[in-house]
């Protein structure tokens, strides 16, 4: 059965969401699972819909290859979540979170099972069996409600906590540009059926061990400008990892730093994971895309968040990715990025 605020979902979306409302409807054994290093849109998104499929008699757990931010282990369900390198249950569906393609999630044996690729990103792959891509939603987690809505859940207290953190992470607290009338509107159901914003607020930015301010002030100590300074950089070793004794997550949000600088317009941050072997993290404001910046070095991402990998001599991979940026803020100037 559907509901009114099924048919007031962008109609582009609604023939493949009533796909996945019916799969639902006739499976009962489901996974769920996300990207490697988790977010906290895909890990709060993969408990939501876990606790989703839970409400509705279905059987149902989240399965990731690595450990979790230590903050976002406070969310309902999350010790339940499984660590695992292979799929070895045997599932109706494994829905796949947020991941541009079948690698992301470095879990071995997704090939061999019917995926349900659920994600807001324009970049991605449309590797799964069932694939809905919703690039209007500013997080997963607003899908997930969406959800929720189409096939007549009720929101849960555990529901709405993990979507909820789901969207304030992958919105900046409400401030980045994809934050739109449809994010807040779901925000406020949330807040209805029992979310704490402030209890929420408290897990994600004031849950950290001290190693992230440590990592925090070496990582700045490292920032560096263009003449006009609407660009920076920022470089993380693994000596800096290592001497701070930094865990999983402790560096979340350093790349939006820079940015509180009102001339910057765009920044960079390479983080050494490998000898030779670096992350590359690229925000930026306005009509700056960067998604397109890090498609040159094979990555991917939204037009203000987009991120790559690169090996090689540091030195060189910066300056190459600096052009890049620079043609990207200098093209935005004269106009032709909107
Ligand atoms: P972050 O800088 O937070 O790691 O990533 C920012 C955005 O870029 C995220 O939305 C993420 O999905 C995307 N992204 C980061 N790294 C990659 C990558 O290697 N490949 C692709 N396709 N997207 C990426
Ligand atoms: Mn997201």
């Amino acid at each position: 059965m559907f509901y009114l605020s099924f048919l007031l979902y962008p109609s582009a979306f609604q023939t493949v969401l009533s796909q996945v409302v019916e799969l639902i409807e006739n499976k009962q054994n489901f996974a769920i699972t996300t990207h490697v290093r988790p977010d906290g849109d895909g890990i709060g998104s993969s408990l939501g819909l876990c606790w989703l499929l839970r409400s509705l008699g279905k059987s149902a757990e989240v399965i990731v290859r690595d450990g979790i931010p230590a903050a976002y282990a406070q969310l309902p369900g999350a010790d339940e979540i499984k660590q695992i390198a292979e799929v070895n249950g045997k599932y109706d569906a494994i829905f796949v979170i947020e991941c541009s393609d079948l690698a992301r999630p470095g879990i071995k044996g997704l090939e061999n099972q019917f995926t349900v690729n659920i994600d807001h990103h324009a970049t991605s792959e449309h590797f799964g069996t069932i694939n809905w891509i919703d690039q209007t939603a500013s997080a997963v987690g607003e899908m997930i409600y969406n959800l929720c809505k189409a096939i007549g859940g009720r929101i849960t207290r555990e529901i709405a906590e993990c979507v909820y953190l789901a969207l304030v992470t992958d919105t900046g607290s409400f401030h980045f540009p994809n934050t739109t009338d449809r994010t807040l509107k779901v925000a406020s159901e949330l807040v209805k059926v029992g979310v704490k914003p402030a209890q929420i607020s408290e897990v994600v930015y004031n849950s950290y061990p001290w190693s992230r301010i440590e990592l925090m002030r070496q990582v700045l100590a490292t920032v560096q400008r263009n003449e006009s300074g609407t660009i920076a950089w920022m470089r993380q070793t693994l000596e800096m990892a290592e001497s701070s004794e930094a865990v999983d997550g402790d560096n979340n949000g350093f790349v939006n730093i820079p940015l509180a600088a009102k001339e910057v317009e765009a920044v960079v941050y390479m983080r050494e994971v490998q000898p030779n072997a670096y992350r590359v993290s690229l925000r930026s404001k306005g009509c700056i895309n960067v998604a397109r910046v890090a498609e040159k070095f094979g990555g991917g991402g939204h037009k203000n968040a987009a991120g790559c990998r690169v090996e090689g001599d540091w030195d060189l991979r910066e300056k190459e990715i600096i052009a890049a940026l620079t043609e990207a803020v200098e093209k935005a100037h004269d106009g032709a990025e909107k």
